[in-house]
């Protein structure tokens, strides 16, 4: 039985070329500087992004710690919404390993943090407070794309207050597929973005950092003391460039398909199905046991989704058009009877 996984984008396996192009890399070895494939990957995705330069990551989470080392000491702050990755789901990194405090803030339904609430907790020189150093945003967040107004206020409030601004980019070519802004201009506002190539881009492993030179040399010395300096890596930059060439356009057929989800789904009883701007199709179950239900028998039909009353479907380079008509008709078939 062939699987259909809609739990992340994260599952989507190297195709035949993409594995071809990594088992072709020239290598050398990273740590010395020497490896020629992620040299260029690494250049290539700072031109691309606008920023001086770049650094390898072996995953987004590591990216993104090695920004919030990088820009903040001990005793600094960062702004950062409640459900933004860098706070919620990366067990905390930053203030376990770097002494970072993170100030939490309410996230708005189109996935920003409001200016107000983020100049409001900004705190003053004070012995007693933090100082507030970093705001973290997130583009896409819960697959929603950041306003390109909201980006560039927040950026003026940074250089009003002497703030950096980081962003956590991992799905950002989804943001550029969605509103065909190019990446410089999407990452123009920020100090530092981490870009992950192992979701919609489809590669098994990399993201890349980019930011100034002062800070990708910061970066470079906390990647080894985190054990994030690899050696002969150019496999892995190979695919990520073999992706920047093939897998970038094609996310628009992500896009189409969770849209076609969202609309084959929108009828059925006890489901609302909140809009769609990218790969992610967000369920409400109005009762939280047919969630669970319709989980495990989708399950039995191989097709894979959370076990949750907002529960989460991606789309990515592994999901067809077939497989999404399948997907639907399977929803119909398990709540039409339900209900009967
Ligand atoms: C997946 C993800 C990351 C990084 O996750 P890794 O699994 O460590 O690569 C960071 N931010 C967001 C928003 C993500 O979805």
């Amino acid at each position: 039985m062939k699987r259909i996984d809609l739990r992340s984008d994260t599952v989507t396996q190297p195709t035949p070329e993409m594995r071809k192009a990594m088992a072709q890399a020239a290598t050398g070895d990273d740590v010395y500087g020497e490896d020629p494939s992620v040299n260029a990957l690494e250049q290539r995705v700072a031109e691309l992004t606008g920023k001086e330069a770049g650094l390898l990551c072996a995953s987004g989470t590591q990216s993104n710690l090695i920004a919030l080392l990088s820009h903040c000491q001990r005793g600094d702050e960062y702004l950062v919404g409640e459900e933004y990755h860098t706070y919620r789901y990366e067990a905390g990194g930053a203030a376990v390993l770097g002494g970072i405090v993170p100030q939490t803030l309410a996230i708005d339904t189109d996935g920003t943090v409001a200016l107000a609430a983020l100049e409001s907790k900004i705190k003053a020189k004070d012995p007693h407070f933090p100082r507030t150093r970093l705001i973290a945003l997130e583009n896409t967040h819960t697959g929603k794309v950041m306003p390109t107004g909201y980006t560039a206020s927040v950026r003026a409030l940074a250089d009003r207050k002497g703030l950096q601004v980081h962003l956590d980019g991992a799905r950002l070519f989804n943001a550029h597929i969605a509103t065909g802004e190019a990446i410089s201009s999407l990452c123009a506002p920020m100090d530092s973005v981490s870009i992950c190539f192992s979701k919609g881009l489809g590669t098994p492993i990399g993201s890349v950092l980019v930011g100034s030179e002062a800070l990708i040399a910061q970066g470079r010395r906390w990647r080894k003391m985190l054990g994030g300096g690899m050696r002969q890596a150019g496999i892995i930059a190979a695919a990520m460039d073999f992706a920047l060439d093939h897998h970038v356009e094609r996310l628009q057929q992500d896009h189409e398909h969770a849209q076609r989800l969202a609309l084959g789904l929108a009828d059925i009883e006890g489901i609302q199905v909140e809009p769609v701007q990218t790969n992610m199709v967000y369920l409400n179950f109005s009762d939280p046991n047919q969630a669970t239900n319709v989980h495990r028998s989708l399950k039995e039909r191989g097709i894979l989704v959370p076990n949750a009353a907002r529960m989460r479907l991606v789309t990515h380079l592994d999901v067809s058009a077939g497989d999404v008509e399948q997907v639907v008709a399977s929803f119909r078939e398990l709540l039409v009877s339900k209900r009967t």
